[in-house]
């Protein structure tokens, strides 16, 4: 058997696809894409080890599902590569972009097959419509559309990615440095998902099942005096408002790390420490719009966010219903999906004595149901 790693490519932004899920997080069944990518290419061949270059905020994300390498993503393919490449020993590399879900068995064992010292080996497929370059017609016959995943040889790869030069693939790498280039044939089931509307040519993607998955939150702040009090994104009438280091919208926080807990980001002091100057007096409905957006971007939706604020004073009922438009507005749901409760601690306690609020908080997500766009 070749001594042969495998690279998967999952650090995308996604900038061109136009939805709210990063293409890696679209989930197959249960399992996020990449994942399933690499099950699948997995089940083909045993590689020697597996890395998974991966955007840096994800990665504690991805080892809850597996405990294959990952590495951080570079500003560049190339720097991407290199960081995963010092990883492995193996004699070959085969890479494979995540957008690349549905690489037929017989296209990989292919590349393996065809696997020999200093060449890279990758899929082409052939023209078939008139094409023309610079405004007039060229020889379509002699044009190939080059795919992935492509197979190189490891230590030359790494010698040949010591170039300051951008390439957009290993194959252009080789070839511009005078090296073997071999291809074979492609296949159109290898079809690259950049756009929304090419979820509908890969044949091998699954629907994602109804799985609703709960978080719960918790926060607690002292009242502060001469400070305005913002809760749940309101401004509240009060003679004092919360110690903070952020503007202290109790509520906010507690809904942040509800929806955290539903989708396994951590929790909101790793994301915004209190001891960052950055996060000093920082509005928490910022806050909550950078949450939304990264739970949108691993793959969920939110169905529904219900809080319980627990407090003497200041009196929650008449501001309810404007904290539910609040909230809703910036988590892009509608008010119906957002439940406000209110009560007092019956003069108990820390609350009771009037000295801060707490507030508890839930938040249901559902994959995001990419098939129904
Ligand atoms: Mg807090």
């Amino acid at each position: 058997m070749k001594s042969i790693s495998l690279i998967l490519l999952a650090a995308g932004n996604s900038t061109r696809f136009g939805l709210s899920a990063k293409k890696q997080w679209l989930y197959q069944y249960d399992k996020p894409l990449w994942l399933f990518v690499l099950e699948h290419l997995q089940s083909i061949y045993r590689f020697e080890n597996i890395i998974v270059v991966a955007n840096p905020q994800e990665i504690t994300l991805m080892r809850s599902f597996s405990s294959v390498t990952f590495v951080p993503g570079g500003s560049s393919r190339q720097e991407s590569l290199s960081n995963a490449l010092k990883h492995t020993q193996s004699d070959f590399v085969i890479v494979n972009d995540v957008a690349r879900s549905c690489v037929p068995k017989e296209l990989l064992l292919k590349l393996i097959e065809h696997a020999k010292a200093l060449h890279c080996v990758v899929p082409a497929l052939k023209v078939s419509d008139t094409c023309y370059f610079d405004g007039a017609p060229i020889e379509r016959e002699k044009l190939l559309r080059i795919q992935t995943p492509q197979l190189s040889c490891t230590t030359t790869l790494k010698e040949l990615l010591k170039t300051a030069e951008e390439f957009s693939d290993e194959s252009t790498l080789f070839f511009n440095a005078g090296k073997c280039v071999e291809f074979i044939e492609g296949s159109t089931d290898a079809h690259k998902l950049t756009y929304k509307d090419d979820l509908r040519l890969l044949r091998c993607l699954q629907t994602p099942i109804n799985l609703p998955r709960n978080g719960f939150g918790i926060d607690i702040h002292s009242f502060e005096e001469n400070k305005p009090m913002v809760l749940a994104g309101i401004p509240i009438e009060s003679p004092f408002g919360f110690k903070a280091h952020s503007d202290g919208d109790v509520a906010i926080h507690a809904l942040i790390d509800a929806l955290l807990g539903a989708s396994g980001l951590g929790d909101i002091g790793e994301l915004f420490p209190d001891n960052d100057p950055a996060f000093k007096n920082a509005d928490s409905k910022e806050l909550l719009q950078k949450v939304t957006q990264l739970v949108r971007g691993v793959g969920y939706e939110i169905t529904h966010c219900d809080l319980s604020i627990l407090a003497q004073v200041p009196k929650i009922t008449p501001y309810k219903e404007q904290m539910r438009a609040a909230l809703a507005t910036i988590m892009g749901i509608s008010k119906s999906s957002v439940n406000i409760k209110a009560t007092t601690a019956e003069k108990m306690g820390f609350v009771g004595r009037k000295e801060g609020v707490t507030v508890y908080a839930t938040a249901t997500l559902n994959y995001y149901r990419w098939d129904k766009i």
